[in-house]
């Protein structure tokens, strides 16, 4: 007791400092301030290990990296904003389309592409279970009951209206406010779903942002037409073969200087070295097959 008392300012320092540090994240590395602990793709044995590193987002035009940027988060749908206001800054303007994996696709994202006037062809976290042949393992998850948008009610698993009985804001940890409605079901306790639907005695009440719920149908509607499926079918030959190629063929799989600094440069240089390859092949060999 007496020696935490006599250490206390000591740790109290000590904790400010690593505060400071952590920059709001809940890791970091003690040789790289900068990196923090992320669960890595699988290595040679298949294991999935925490280690300190960075989330690196590319972008790129026909195989060309137009932009880059490493972040400290490990989820690529907060990443997006950052990505398109770097490219806004290069190139004094946005992209007609910016098309993306379904990591990428948030309401928050949605919104921020709608309102940089970029057309977003981005599936959504639920886009291919939705779609999906074999049963869903969670089939009654609110993700999963039709909304209608026109007259405002959900429809429950047993074809019942959920009418709106309240509304609300959730703010997200990055301050994107949602309006949502939270809708409720009738007679449930004598509905024969009840334990699977509900889990709980009463009601059901779900929340449904119509917002998000627009925009789920504004791509739907937009994969279900050929000009979409094409465009979103570019990613597969576009950006992917470019990590591919650099991970892949290339075998750089880690960065060797610390820091974000160090770690941007060198992503940099291995940048300008792909892109350099990618115009001298199309140069010498334009009809060449392009797997990047
Ligand atoms: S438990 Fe309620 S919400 Fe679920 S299916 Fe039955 S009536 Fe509908």
């Amino acid at each position: 007791m007496i020696r935490a008392a006599k250490e206390w300012p000591e740790r109290l320092l000590r904790y400010q400092e690593q505060e400071k540090i952590l920059s709001g994240r809940n890791s970091y590395s003690k040789t790289d301030h900068d990196a923090t602990f992320m669960r890595m793709k699988e290595d040679g044995l298949n294991n999935r290990e925490f280690k300190p590193g960075y989330n690196l987002e590319i972008a790129t035009n026909n195989q060309i990296i137009v932009s880059y940027g490493v972040f400290p988060n490990p989820t690529d749908s907060k990443t997006l904003p950052d990505m398109i206001r770097g490219i806004q800054e290069e190139y004094g303007k946005s992209p007609d389309y910016l098309i993306a994996d379904a990591g990428y696709g948030s309401e928050e994202n949605f919104t921020f592409l709608r309102n940089a006037g970029i057309e977003a062809v981005v599936k959504y976290n639920m886009y291919e279970r939705l779609r999906r042949r074999k049963p869903l393992k969670r089939p009654f998850t609110t993700e999963t009951l039709h909304y209608n948008s026109k007259e405002g009610y959900v429809v429950c698993p047993m074809g019942q209206r959920m009418e709106l009985c309240r509304t609300g804001t959730r703010i997200s940890k990055g301050g994107y406010e949602r309006e949502v409605g939270y809708y409720k079901a009738k007679n449930c306790d004598s509905c024969p779903l009840q334990g699977v639907c509900n889990g709980e005695s009463g009601d059901r009440i779900v929340e449904v942002s119509r917002e998000w719920r627009e925009q789920r149908s504004a791509v739907d509607e937009l994969l279900e037409t050929d000009f979409g499926r094409k465009l979103y079918a570019r990613r597969k030959i576009d950006v992917e073969p470019v990590f591919g190629n650099i991970k892949h063929n290339k075998g750089i799989r880690r960065f060797t200087l610390r820091g974000k600094k160090g770690v941007m440069t060198e992503i940099g240089l291995v940048a300008t070295a792909h892109n350099l390859r990618k115009m001298i092949i199309s140069i010498l060999a334009p009809k060449a097959p392009s797997y990047a």
